[in-house]
């Protein structure tokens, strides 16, 4: 599955974007990829669920509000999107020495399948290492704030999807996740997004400029 090493040619970054829903990962997706732009830096953007396209026709079904699917289903299905993710876009994209964002990556199946359903993180970490034989991300950026905050900013924009149509708890949970694996994880980096989007873009390039110098 992994692509060769291509001779001469350093290994790309991968970045990925991690919150609640509304944290705000799209809004600085855009600033990311300008930054990234303005320093010559080829680079990838993609998601998850998706990013293929098998993954998109998978990204349908998981996050139509009217699907039926048990918790084990939901987090092989986040599995088998990200597998053909891995083969198909980011393995080929990190070995040509290309950066490759992912606004949600693994993290999110802990936070929302993990920590909102309760899938057992130990059943993940066994899909985990199945499926990226140990891929990580470089730098990972949790936008982190209140849930409050999060809907307050979301609400009447459009038509809530299966997850942003669950109950406070749910997103609770998912918060909570997300803060306890960035304690566990030194790629992550957690950035308080209840700030103004200028503020948070000045961290957001200071960790960029970081990972560019990074040996
Ligand atoms: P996500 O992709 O994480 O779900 P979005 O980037 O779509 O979140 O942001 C949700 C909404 O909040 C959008 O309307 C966006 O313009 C707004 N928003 C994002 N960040 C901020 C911020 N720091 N301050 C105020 N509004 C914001
Ligand atoms: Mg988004």
């Amino acid at each position: 599955m992994a692509s060769l090493p291509q001779a001469g040619v350093r290994r790309g970054r991968f970045i990925t974007l991690e919150g609640i829903d509304g944290a705000g990962k799209s809004t600085h997706l855009g600033f990311i990829r300008d930054w990234l732009r303005a320093h010559d830096i080829d680079a990838v953007f993609t998601r998850e669920p998706g990013g293929t396209p098998l993954g998109e026709k998978i990204r349908e079904l998981f996050l139509a509000a009217d699907t039926r699917v048990s918790l084990e289903a939901e987090t092989l299905l986040a599995f088998a999107a990200r597998q053909q993710h891995i083969a198909e876009v980011i393995e080929p994209a990190l070995a040509a020495g290309r950066y490759l964002v992912s606004d949600r990556f693994t993290d999110s199946t802990y936070a929302f399948q993990g920590g909102g359903r309760g899938v057992d993180p130990a059943r993940i970490a066994a899909l985990e290492a199945w499926v990226q034989r140990g891929l990580q991300p470089d730098l990972t950026l949790l936008f982190d704030l209140p849930l409050e905050v999060a809907a307050g900013r979301m609400a009447g924009s459009r038509t809530l999807d299966r997850f942003e149509q669950e109950a406070a708890d749910f997103h609770q949970r998912v918060r909570a996740a997300y803060l306890e694996r960035a304690a566990g994880h030194p790629r992550f980096v957690v950035l308080d997004a209840s700030r103004s989007i200028a503020e948070i873009q000045v961290d957001i390039a200071a960790q960029l400029q970081r990972l560019l110098e990074r040996a």
